[in-house]
């Protein structure tokens, strides 16, 4: 596994400010949040560009008061009703449709982009960003598991850098700014032992397998510590989220599964740990606010003051850590056997729990379907060669999500 300088922050020349910022999945929860990050530090950016999928009314209102100069909607609906919902004497761009997304990720009039689409649309945007030697803040997190190889090959290639969004592997960035020279496997150093990422255990932590068969989507989308959107959300209750987390992990640090394991935290105080090899863990803490995530990667390496209430740990009081139970949570497992099996495999992991999650949040499958699902289609899917390209890889995503839909139709797992 050589990934580690390539994408590694601190080696690369910072942008100056203010940053030309473009935000792909504006109306979303990492993108309102973000949002409120630019509207804090007006100075600091230029927003070049906002997208929504289909949320037009909430991506006119962005727009109103950023005033970016592109704006790109997932179809024509979308965009009549972007046009209309627009303050009148402001006039911009308007893209529409998947290949949109790509343009602005590309485009030479941004050079930060918040990557924030949910799921797989956001593999292709990212990965052209890469393509280009973008700055890329990454909080779509199911680019890396789809194609982590092509991003890191890409990035090595073009000087591309990627800053981590995700709470935890922001966390671990921030655990090994000062240790980045040294710590890499590419750099021929070895004085990291290994990552620590800690999990809130969502919703149904200690929850029995009889309770976890009966839950609604209702239950799984109230999360305890963090409000997102309802995939994620989902995603944090069956624990693929932290799946998904530790083959972005491995990725962004170069590492072996082996050397990236998991801890649970209910109070996600401790965002993450990086373990050195005199036996040192160095931890980040803060109060679960994903802007100070997106402020850090936005801003880096400066840092801005954002106005939140600040972590107080005599009134928090007690943290508790608890180890992961990988028999009643089984996509922590399936997700570990995908990457380190490859072959195109996190891609098929990945594209069977979006259309099971899916399923799931339209009440046509159970929440225990779920892993049953995604290891069906791991069973069953094709292999790819490693070296796959973009194209064989998102031809395997959707064959895999009409397997998974055909399967449960069926009454199958
Ligand atoms: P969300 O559902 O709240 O927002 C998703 C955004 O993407 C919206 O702007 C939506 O309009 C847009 N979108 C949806 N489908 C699209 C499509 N097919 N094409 C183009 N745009 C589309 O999601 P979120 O919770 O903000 O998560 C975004 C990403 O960030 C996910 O990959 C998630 O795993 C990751 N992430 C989120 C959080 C969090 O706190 N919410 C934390 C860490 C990582
Ligand atoms: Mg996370």
């Amino acid at each position: 596994m050589k990934s580690y300088i390539s994408i590694w922050p601190p080696l690369a020349k910072p942008t100056p400010f203010p940053r030309r910022l473009a935000i792909l999945g504006s109306t979303g929860s990492i993108g309102t949040n973000a949002l409120r990050v630019v509207a804090e530090h007006r100075d600091l950016f230029v927003v070049t560009a906002l997208t929504a999928g289909r949320n037009a009314k909430l991506l006119a209102e962005q727009a109103g008061r950023f005033r970016p100069a592109v704006l790109a909607v997932l179809d024509d609906k979308a965009a009549r009703e972007l046009r209309l919902a627009l303050p009148a004497g402001y006039a911009p761009e308007i893209l529409v449709g998947p290949r949109a997304y790509q343009d602005i990720a590309e485009s030479a009039d941004n050079d930060l982009l918040l990557s924030a689409i949910v799921g797989a649309a956001g593999f292709p945007p990212t990965l052209a960003a890469a393509r280009k030697g973008k700055r890329i803040a990454l909080a779509n997190k199911e680019s890396l598991v789809i194609g982590g190889g092509l991003i890191r090959k890409a990035c090595r290639e073009t000087g591309a850098v990627i800053l981590p969004v995700d709470s935890e592997h922001n966390a671990l960035f921030q655990a090994l700014c000062g240790h980045a020279d040294r710590a890499g496997a590419e750099a021929g150093g070895d004085e990291l032992a290994r990552l620590i990422l800690t999990a809130s255990g969502g919703p149904f932590r200690g929850r029995d397998t009889e309770f976890l068969a009966r839950v609604t989507p209702e239950q799984a989308l109230s999360h305890p510590t963090w409000s997102m959107g309802a995939k994620i959300s989902i995603d944090s209750a069956s624990l693929m989220n932290k799946g998904l987390e530790i083959i972005e992990a491995c990725h962004l640090y170069g590492l072996p599964v082996s050397r990236v394991s998991m801890l649970v935290h209910p109070q996600s105080i401790v965002h993450s740990l990086v373990e050195y090899v005199d036996g040192s863990q160095l931890a980040h803490l803060g109060v679960p606010d994903m802007r100070i995530p997106i402020a850090h990667c936005l801003c880096f390496p400066r840092r801005v003051r954002l106005n939140m209430p600040r972590l107080d740990l005599a009134q928090v009081g007690r943290l508790t850590f608890e180890a992961p139970d990988e028999e009643r949570f089984p996509c922590l497992r399936l997700a570990k056997q995908a990457f380190t099996a490859g072959g195109g495999r996190p891609a098929v992991l990945n594209a069977a729990n979006e259309a099971a999650v899916m399923l799931f949040l339209n009440k046509r499958i159970a929440f225990m379907d779920i892993p049953r699902l995604i290891e069906g289609a791991l069973s069953r899917q094709r292999s790819l060669p490693d070296d796959a390209g973009a194209e064989e890889l998102l031809a395997l995503d959707a064959e895999t999500r009409r397997a998974v839909i055909d399967c449960a139709d069926a009454g199958l797992s």
